[in-house]
């Protein structure tokens, strides 16, 4: 029981540890997408290799009372989840841009060099996540099913070839051109993470320094970096800061640091 522990144990002492570097690169001006993107891949092999710390299906798993496929007691599992929730109400969604495998691939997919769709329909993309949460809820509680198994998480990242894993397959292909659609369409446990990101106390933030070109806000693919807007659906992708042409108008800062916002 204890040995079958051990992958849980380690994706989440990574994810943890991670959190912290990863808000502390951001915060002191030493991010670099290049680190962004080995990260990455680490964790997108973690999810292959060790199938942690996919924390969706660890979330699931905890709402079906299944101790077993969540690879730890139920209290030790609702211990971790409950800390990554605060941490990203502390430093933004650090965990779902970079450290969930399930995120993590569909963001190299999106690397992927063809055209990309960019929708700015949040509202519908939140409320088809918010019915997707409750198909959960009731699939979980009245059913005892699990709606991740039908995404295929476990069999893709398992290599699996089973029509789940095909689905998961589907929903990559579909993540070359459109950022993240299990994250922000899908994802039982990104609904509650996107409510902390959306009051998280750090964030990327525009400084005195902008001189409001937009350019941040035509390249990011969730449409979150408007001033006024929450951060619910920013992942540090990094792509808004890259696009800024004035150095020190985008900071990932503490939230009262601005007074503009
Ligand atoms: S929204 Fe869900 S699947 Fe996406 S990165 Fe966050 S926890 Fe993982
Ligand atoms: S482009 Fe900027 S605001 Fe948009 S998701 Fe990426 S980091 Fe967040």
């Amino acid at each position: 029981m204890v040995v079958e522990q051990v992958p849980s144990a380690i994706g989440l002492v990574y994810a943890l540890a991670l959190i912290v570097v990863i808000a502390c690169l951001w915060y002191s001006g030493r991010w670099r997408q290049k680190v962004g993107l080995l990260i990455l891949v680490v964790t997108a092999a973690l999810g292959f290799l060790i199938f942690s710390p996919v924390m969706p299906w660890g979330f699931q798993q905890l709402v079906l009372h299944d101790a077993e496929g969540l690879g730890a007691s139920l209290v030790a599992g609702a211990v971790g989840l409950s800390v990554l929730f605060l941490l990203t109400l502390v430093a933004g969604r650090v965990f779902c841009g970079y450290l969930c495998p399930v995120g993590a691939v569909q963001e190299l997919a999106y690397h992927a060099p063809v055209p990309k769709v960019v929708s700015r329909q949040k509202t519908a993309f939140a409320l088809v996540r918010a019915a997707f949460f409750v198909v959960f809820l009731v699939m979980a509680f009245a059913l005892s099913t699990s709606l991740l198994a039908w995404f295929g998480i476990r069999d893709f990242f398992y290599l699996l070839p089973t029509v789940g894993a095909l689905v998961f397959g589907a929903v990559l292909l579909v993540s070359t051109t459109l950022y993240r659609p299990f994250c922000r369409l899908v994802c039982p446990y990104g609904l509650l993470l996107s409510l902390a990101g959306w009051k998280s106390v750090f964030r990327l933030q525009r400084t005195g320094a902008c001189i409001e070109c937009r350019k941040c806000e035509r390249t990011c693919p969730t449409d979150e970096a408007k001033r006024s807007d929450g951060r619910s659906e920013c992942y540090l992708c990094g792509r808004c800061t890259d696009a800024c042409p004035v150095a020190g108008a985008l900071q990932y800062r503490r939230r009262a640091d601005d007074p503009q916002r």
